[in-house]
């Protein structure tokens, strides 16, 4: 069993459920509402925590409003400037994401972490494989043994609150340093492949590298890496943790994946209503088909189904037909039935 960090309210590790994060994928600026409103979609979708980079203290008064306001923890993620780490947690960060090993001195990454433990805050002590510091043997014991100094060097002033990660787009990297940390250090991890890639590439290398290491008892939160939606992040992640039964099962989509015979858009509309769908807070099955011939078979198997014929949608309750409509009408038909 791991140790627990506290992030805000958000328990990582110590069997506590494992969490999904993802990282905001624009500089902090604009308007602050719009991105609160976002975070709260993100948490909706399953999101437990979001990251923001910290790259200027312009960004300060932005940090100070999104940390304040945000309904899920907030994390800053620093790079060389021990200064912006003290900043982003006055400015109340719930976390900072640092690699001490950047941080110009161990002085100064102490001072880091004397400031999170008077703010009650963490440390994710976050390592990249290509940002390593120099020394002969594999990337992942470089990796491993380096994360175990940092913490040494934070227990010594009395902090604890800290979480590990050791990333590396390189998946057999990733699995082995993984491994050799957990069988080494008591502290939670915090897992992921690092530049994935797109949705499709990410998701695939993530689940086998995450699957692998969630099925072996190792990881206590996650981020799948897309370059891509930040929500399809989220979902992603969720996903993964409801196929290893490490997540109520919450909203299943059953989605044909078309082919000659479809007869409405399927695709479209499953791109119009997947968010929304993923956003309810029920544990149902909802089947999207594309013609006659699979469409009602597969209907009857999902709590809730709609298969376009032409320019009509019948619905499905319970396997039961309960009704058709016009196509311009079907989702919100749709919806009105799950929310009955
Ligand atoms: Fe093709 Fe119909 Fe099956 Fe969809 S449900 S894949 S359109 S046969």
């Amino acid at each position: 069993m791991t140790k627990v960090a506290k992030v805000r309210d958000l328990l990582i590790g110590g069997g506590n459920p494992i969490s999904v994060q993802t990282m905001y994928d624009a500089p902090l600026v604009g308007d602050m509402g719009r991105i609160v409103e976002r975070i709260y979609k993100l948490k909706m979708l399953g999101c437990d925590m979001i990251r923001f980079s910290f790259p200027s203290p312009s960004d300060r008064d932005n940090l100070s409003y999104i940390a304040k306001h945000s309904p899920i923890p907030v994390v800053a993620d620093i790079h060389f400037d021990y200064k912006l780490a003290i900043m982003a947690l006055e400015c109340g960060a719930d976390k900072v994401r640092i690699n001490p090993g950047n941080i110009q001195s161990k002085e100064k990454s102490l001072d880091v972490a004397r400031c999170a433990m008077d703010h009650g805050a963490a440390i994710r002590i976050g390592l990249n494989s290509g940002s390593l510091p120099s020394g002969s043997g594999k990337k992942s014991e470089i990796m491993a043994y380096s994360a175990l100094s940092y913490i040494e060097d934070y227990e010594r002033i009395g902090f604890e609150n800290i979480v590990v990660s050791l990333k590396s787009s390189d998946i057999d990297t990733t699995l082995d340093s993984y491994r050799l940390f957990s069988s080494l250090s008591p502290y939670p991890l915090h897992l992921g492949v690092t530049e994935a890639g797109s949705a499709v590439m990410s998701s695939i290398r993530s689940t086998w590298a995450l699957g692998n290491l969630i099925k072996d008892g190792i990881g206590d939160t996650l981020r799948v890496s897309i370059n891509g939606d930040i929500e399809d992040e989220v979902i992603a992640g969720c996903e993964i943790l409801r196929a290893l039964g490490k997540r109520r099962s919450g909203v299943r989509i059953v989605a044909c994946p078309r082919c000659g015979r479809h007869t409405f858009d399927s695709r479209g509309f499953l791109e119009r209503v997947e968010r929304r769908l993923l956003s309810l807070d029920r544990d149902i099955s909802v089947a999207i088909m594309g013609c006659s011939v699979n469409g009602p078979g597969e209907a009857k198997d999902a709590d809730y189904a709609i298969s376009g014929m032409g320019r009509l949608a019948y619905l499905y309750k319970g396997g039961e037909l309960v009704g058709k409509v016009d196509m311009e009408g079907a989702e919100s038909a749709l919806f009105e039935l799950i929310n009955e």
